[in-house]
């Protein structure tokens, strides 16, 4: 595979016992949210998180605000504010404005306001809030304040909302100033405003000034700290603040996720008296992040099976969780579970489910979901058009993006790095250049790096390298290190050695221990049989101490993920794949399959250079699922780094001979092989 692959002894039971923790999903039809018993296979028993007692846990707060009675007027209608008796009607219609306001209804809420007779200080406040809550509704919200006959502290705390929320934190400095009896409210609310606002020097002044604090004031100078990446200023208020509240805990597990001290963050989370649901969510979604989807997995589960609602932001994580593992088996699980909530009519939520199935290989399913969301918005069209992009489907990611042009959606900066990762995909160098400059010139949208990365790439790969290298000399800022490595990745398609060497220089410049620059650059020499000029990268990279990340594949057969590496000696079934793999590469040769021998840097003999690419882990993946699924079954086989070339051609082949679908998904793309091709053209 590659030259200086370590070789790891894997860690295939871990992924083992990812068997256990998948099956039982199916347990959950009967119930919305709850499971019917908790297995107790799903459990370590020795789990520490689940020694606390379920009663311990607080329940989230349910999605949706259900109206009550004591909410809603019975009747909800104006007719009544022509009862015989005046303050009953006082009365209904402040529950009716409390009621239009909490479904977001402020025109509804206005027209009862208007239409009262006698208005307290409490009918002001109320629909002061509605304005507050709004965004944009600033200046109605101060014309609102401006005729309150007697405001109160409440209707000042309001209006100050109000200006933080429309970020407006000059103002709400000035109006904090003028409000005559502060009470703890103003001052959280001030404290709060400056600390979203990373203004924590400001924050910090008036939270010393303030006559006297509550757990509120603690949690959102913690919370601050944690949001301006000061954990060290965080870690100190929460070890001082006196009384400790459920958000206090909460922002301190994100800060230690954020810098990804997991085990610090365990710890809280199991020392916490009380937690809720962002608690879970923090926990579940720094895993995902810090690229242990596997824990996050697993922990929503133990989420459900205490009886804890996930809400859109639960299942988000957890859907990026399954992607990441390529867990599509557990992924359709969590769809069954989740389709008789409430949940499944959010527009977020399917797009995370859609999302999930694009990034696991299941195109099919991901555009009927798409077709079934009614409220599509562009994070959705976003989501179908990158999976498109990464099916290599150039032409309909193209097709749509026209699409939501007509639907009257405006297209964001992600709808470009997918459109131009589509022209990419599809070889359609000059349709990327027309969107890539049009991006800027017709939606007023500022490249980002993303963008020029796809562009380098697409400019790359079709051989206009040079191109490329100046498109990244006019780049607005100073180039990434990933520019370069893409461009070093064009360089050895092209085997253009001055180029590769200039580009690989820039990027180890940028990042002396990237391990893809170092290896990348031995890939080019190694083409050249430039034997020497390897053995002086494999020199380098010991002296700067880079372990490259070793490539692996991974294959999931009936709700059990398998993973294999280069030469794995380690797999139960390996001599059943191996005769597997054996017998395929005759009838390959006999075929016309040639090895090629390219893709094996090693400078070693033929016969063993034939036999390392018979043991790449994708081969091993595949023929896995050869032998381990139904016949004509389809094989879903995902890589941690791209697909190598005589791999691909190898699967091509195989593909015919054994009349399968196969797809492999490698860090760039999907690859579809059927009948002896591949989706991508061979260009990718
Ligand atoms: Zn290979
Ligand atoms: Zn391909």
């Amino acid at each position: 595979m590659s030259l200086i692959t370590k070789k790891t002894t894997g860690n295939h039971l871990h992924f083992i016992r990812f068997l256990y923790l998948i099956k039982p999903l199916n347990l959950y039809h009967k119930h919305h949210f709850t499971l019917p018993s908790e297995n107790p296979n799903l459990h370590d028993v020795n789990d520490p998180l689940l020694t606390k007692p379920p009663s311990s846990l607080s329940l989230g707060k349910p999605h949706f605000v259900v109206p009550t009675n004591n909410m809603i007027p019975t009747q909800p209608s104006s007719r009544r504010s022509q009862s015989l008796y005046p303050h009953d009607d006082f009365v209904s219609s402040n529950k009716m404005i409390t009621y239009y306001i909490r479904i977001a209804d402020l025109d509804s809420a206005r027209k009862v306001f208007e239409n009262m007779t006698v208005k307290t200080t409490v009918t002001w406040n109320s629909i002061l809030a509605g304005y507050s809550r709004k965004p944009w509704k600033l200046k109605e919200a101060r014309e609102l304040f401006d005729k309150i006959p007697e405001p109160d502290v409440v209707s000042f705390n309001t209006l100050l909302a109000c200006y933080i929320n429309n970020s407006d934190i000059k103002t709400a400095w000035n109006f904090f100033h003028k409000i005559p009896v502060k009470d703890f409210a103003s001052w959280n609310t001030m404290i709060s405003g400056l600390s979203r606002n990373g203004q924590m020097n400001e924050a910090l002044e008036l939270f010393s000034i303030m006559p006297e604090k509550n757990s509120v004031s603690w949690s959102a100078m913690i919370s601050g700290y944690v949001e301006a990446n000061d954990l060290d200023s965080a870690v100190d208020f929460f070890n001082k603040a006196p009384i400790k509240s459920v958000v206090a805990w909460t922002a301190m597990i994100t800060g230690y996720m954020k810098s990804r001290k997991i085990e610090l963050a365990e710890n809280l989370f199991q020392e916490m008296p009380v937690r809720n649901l962002v608690s879970w969510n923090s926990m579940i979604s720094g895993y995902v992040e810090c690229g242990r989807s596997e824990d996050g997995v697993k922990l929503f589960r133990r989420m459900v099976g205490l009886g804890i609602r996930p809400n859109e932001r639960s299942l988000s994580s957890v859907l990026v969780g399954c992607s990441n593992l390529s867990a599509l088996g557990l992924g359709k699980q969590i769809h069954q579970f989740v389709c008789k909530s409430p949940l499944y009519f959010d527009t977020s939520v399917l797009t995370s489910f859609l999302s999930m199935y694009c990034k696991c290989g299941d195109l099919g399913n991901a555009q009927k979901l798409f077709h079934g969301i009614r409220q599509k918005d562009i994070v959705t069209w976003n989501a179908m058009i990158s999976g498109y992009a990464q099916h290599g489907l150039g032409e309909r990611a193209i097709g749509f993006f026209h699409e939501i042009k007509n639907q009257g959606v405006r297209p964001d900066w992600i709808t470009f790095v997918a459109l131009l990762s589509a022209c990419n995909h599809a070889g359609l160098v000059n349709l990327g250049i027309k969107h890539f400059e049009s991006m800027k010139r017709d939606y007023g949208i500022e490249a980002i790096p993303d963008h020029y990365t796809c562009m380098v790439d697409l400019l790359g790969r079709a051989g206009f390298l040079q191109k490329a290298v100046d498109l990244i000399s006019g780049m607005p800022y100073k180039p990434h290190p990933a520019i370069f490595g893409t461009l070093l990745g064009a360089c050895r398609i092209h085997k253009n050695l001055e180029l590769a060497e200039f580009a690989a220089q820039k990027l180890l410049d940028l990042d002396p221990n990237s391990a893809a620059g170092y290896v990348q650059l031995a890939n080019v020499y190694a083409d050249m049989k430039r034997w020497d000029q390897v053995a002086r990268v494999r020199q380098l990279m010991k002296e700067h101490k880079v372990v490259k990340t070793p490539g692996y594949s991974w294959i999931e057969v009936k709700n059990v993920v398998h993973e294999f590496r280069s030469g794995d000696g380690f797999h139960p079934d390996l001599e059943l794949i191996h005769a597997k793999l054996y017998e395929l590469e005759k009838k390959m040769k006999l075929a016309g399959f040639v090895p090629n021998l390219e893709f094996v840097l090693h400078d070693v003999g033929m016969e063993q250079k034939e036999m390392i690419l018979l043991r790449h882990s994708e081969k091993l993946a595949v023929a896995f699922g050869l032998i381990t699924t139904a016949k004509r079954a389809e094989i879903r086989v995902f890589k941690n780094l791209r697909i190598c070339g005589d791999c691909h051609n190898a699967i091509k082949y195989i593909s015919v001979i054994e009349e399968r679908e196969i797809f492999v998904r490698d860090t760039v793309r999907f690859h579809h092989f059927r009948n002896g091709t591949c989706s991508c053209g061979d260009y990718w």
